[in-house]
């Protein structure tokens, strides 16, 4: 049977976004977020990370610094006892990316490539996965890519974003504990 995934965007769900957060100091963490992923471990999701990181084509911070401040989220997640399985990244900007950055790439959400590149090295079901985004193009990466479940995660803005009307809009991240309860597999059945 194919694994399902929880793919969560990185900021904005997993830290609050303050733009290009690349730095330990400036990362402060999603209430409820190690729940939710300690949720999906329980309940026999992948966790995966698929964020856009145009930072590192812009030439604020390079792969080696997103590497190593993913390296040390990653610990934190582990300290709570909680897991995060995979990371996935796009560096690329079509526009404003430096050098080999510049591209027109099939990473870069909404374009659905990152998940396309889950589902193969994981072996995933992308419809009896769940998304959870803070942006419209979250969300359209997942439609495109055919993942089943999608929430829009408002935090504590609702109403500035963009409702996608196949999505469920959460304030939340609580709020989407039902959906992996709802179909997971438990760990004590796996
Ligand atoms: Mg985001």
């Amino acid at each position: 049977m194919k694994r399902k995934a929880l793919f969560l965007d990185r900021d904005g769900v997993i830290n609050v976004d303050y733009g290009y957060v690349h730095r330990q100091q400036d990362c402060v963490f999603v209430d409820g977020i190690f729940d939710l992923v300690r949720l999906a471990n329980a309940t026999g999701y992948q966790v995966v990370v698929v964020t856009n990181q145009a930072g590192i084509g812009r030439g604020y911070f390079s792969e080696s610094q997103f590497v190593a401040f993913m390296e040390w989220m990653r610990r934190r997640f582990d300290e709570r006892g909680a897991r995060i399985d995979r990371v996935y990244f796009c560096p690329h900007h079509p526009v404003a990316g430096m050098g080999r950055y510049r591209q027109a790439c099939a990473c870069r959400k909404p374009q659905p490539g990152m998940l396309h590149d889950a589902r193969r090295d994981l072996d995933l079901d992308l419809s009896g996965s769940i998304l959870v985004g803070d942006k419209q193009s979250d969300l359209d990466a997942g439609a495109r890519a055919g993942v089943g479940r999608r929430f829009l995660f408002v935090g504590g803005q609702p109403g500035q974003a963009e409702a996608d009307p196949a999505a469920d809009v959460v304030a939340r991240l609580s709020d989407i504990g039902v959906a992996l309860r709802g179909t997971g597999i438990t760990a004590e059945h796996a």
